[in-house]
């Protein structure tokens, strides 16, 4: 068989002041040619995975780009343009494939292109022709609809939230499109509109069941993989939303039943959605309650991770008005800022203005009397699994009261605590770690936790989905609506394709 694999993907923030150009994707990932001496990185794990495994199998492989960006607004749309059709080019010049598997991340939106993936999917289709099986592996975070499923044979989604099995779930969809091309199976998805937004952690308890019930769906006869499309809720598209897949092996109606058996089950724990969250106020008092730390404390609303600027100031500002002292903060992106403490060097003490510079939604700058400690030009992190994600350049300034704030160059969330360690932060003296990220910073941190607090902050990820200024939603969603299927007399909505 000839596998063609390529990577293109970022997740688009319509809300994000951040437009994505190519310097956004030349600093997260922009690859070309052959990954197998490149680190492994949670962006081109997929690649590297099907690589592997088809040369065991004895197969060739036409490598093509990988390319994605760390997310923010719409991408430019000559730079997502260019990125697509050097795949395709890539394609043609590698004559008739066998299998194309891509990874795509599913939320991706252009200037000019709402819906990215379908886009080069069909595009894919039409130069790969109906002989040969696509596969495209997805991020949990998408809008998916209808239209990939028709130029695709199958779309596998990852499971976890920590993203932990981008590698486990390229395997799977290496095996069903390899037993495609061989004839042993024969991919039939239906997918299922849960009509709601939602954001959901699987390392709760009660989302964990859910990933467990998928497993259990999969070891059935005949279903080759099933998977829970959380949607991202700062995409301002009507695609926008949870969705349930199944994948069986020619067998719509057991793919449609699973679909619709898992969109239920989802749709029943609605209310129990950012049930984790509390309020700044609440957080610190919580923290200053405690008797020892660190309490860790996400800035859900900036993580850049979601394509917010990752420098807004509303948490820190708080904690400096309230005089709480031991505190490690980080990463806020300022490029301005790492320039002037890099330019004085460790030692020197600055009145520093730094942060709260992108947009409104990133509060006001922060003026403090610092200390620089550390500096480092290059600075990597671990993130999921092991894997690396570069910081830039990095410093840590120290304010009054041991309280360390990292600034940096590379717009990134927090994943791991060796992003304060190396410069030479010990989190575990803190009270408070405050750190902008989601959930990739909770495999890392939530063991060294005494509690880890999900913030209701201000910012471009606004907990509450209601406050967003959506324009492109047609059909009805909860929250926005109490009951989204009160047009209808079933409280269905499956689509086979
Ligand atoms: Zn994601």
């Amino acid at each position: 068989m000839k596998i063609f694999v390529a990577t293109l993907g970022t997740e688009t923030n319509s809300f994000s002041p951040l437009p994505t150009g190519l310097r956004a994707f030349e600093e997260t990932a922009l690859l070309r040619g052959d990954v197998r001496s490149e680190p492994e990185t949670f962006i081109n794990i997929a690649n590297k995975t099907w690589l592997a495994l088809a040369e065991a199998d004895g197969h060739e492989v036409v490598q093509s780009l990988i390319a994605f960006a760390q997310p923010g607004g719409r991408t430019v749309r000559n730079v997502y343009e260019a990125l697509r059709d050097e795949i395709l080019r890539d394609l043609k010049a590698a004559g008739q494939v066998d299998l194309v598997l891509l990874f795509l991340h599913g939320a991706m939106m252009a200037d000019g292109y709402d819906d990215c993936e379908s886009d080069i999917l069909e595009r894919v289709r039409e130069v790969a022709g109906h002989e040969a099986v696509i596969g495209a592996e997805i991020d949990l975070h998408c809008h998916l609809s209808e239209r990939p499923l028709a130029f695709a044979d199958a779309i596998v989604l990852f499971k976890e939230y920590p993203h932990t099995d981008v590698a486990e779930r390229a395997r799977e969809l290496y095996r069903i499109c390899r037993d495609t091309k061989r004839g042993l199976v024969r991919p039939t998805m239906a997918l299922h509109d849960c009509r709601m937004i939602g954001f959901w952690r699987t390392s709760q308890p009660h989302v964990r069941q859910l990933v467990e019930r998928m497993v259990e769906m999969e070891r059935q006869p005949g279903v080759l993989s099933v998977s829970f499309a959380h949607g991202f809720p700062y995409g301002d598209t009507d695609r926008i939303g949870a969705k349930t897949l199944a994948v069986t092996d020619g067998d719509p109606i057991l793919a449609r039943n699973l679909a619709q058996e898992l969109g239920r089950a989802v749709w029943n724990m609605r209310n129990r959605i950012g049930e984790e969250y509390c309020s700044i106020d609440d957080a610190l008092d919580r923290a200053q309650a405690g008797t020892e730390g660190p309490y860790v404390l996400a800035d859900t609303a900036d993580n850049a991770g979601g394509g917010a600027p990752s420098d807004s100031t509303f948490v820190l500002q708080r904690i400096l008005d309230r005089g709480i002292t031991d505190v490690a903060a980080g990463c806020y992106w300022d490029i301005g800022a790492v320039r002037i403490c890099m330019e004085a060097g460790p030692g020197s003490v600055l009145d520093l203005r730094f942060g709260g510079k992108c947009s409104p939604m990133s509060g006001d700058p922060i003026d403090l009397r610092v200390t620089v400690k550390a500096c480092i030009p290059s600075l990597w992190q671990t993130g999921l699994d092991g894997l690396r994600a570069h910081v830039g350049q990095a410093v840590r300034v120290e304010a009054e009261g041991g309280i360390d704030i990292v600034l940096n160059t590379v717009r990134t969330q927090v994943y791991g605590p060796d992003v304060f360690t190396q410069l030479g932060i010990d989190i575990l003296a803190k009270k408070i770690v405050l750190l902008k990220s989601t959930q990739h910073f909770y495999a890392a941190f939530a063991p060294i936790a005494k509690e880890v607090l999900y913030l209701d902050a201000e910012g471009t990820l606004v907990r509450d989905v209601r406050k967003l200024p959506y324009q492109h939603i047609t059909r009805p969603l909860w929250p926005l609506v109490e009951n989204p299927f009160s047009d209808q007399h079933d409280t269905e909505r499956t689509t086979a394709a």
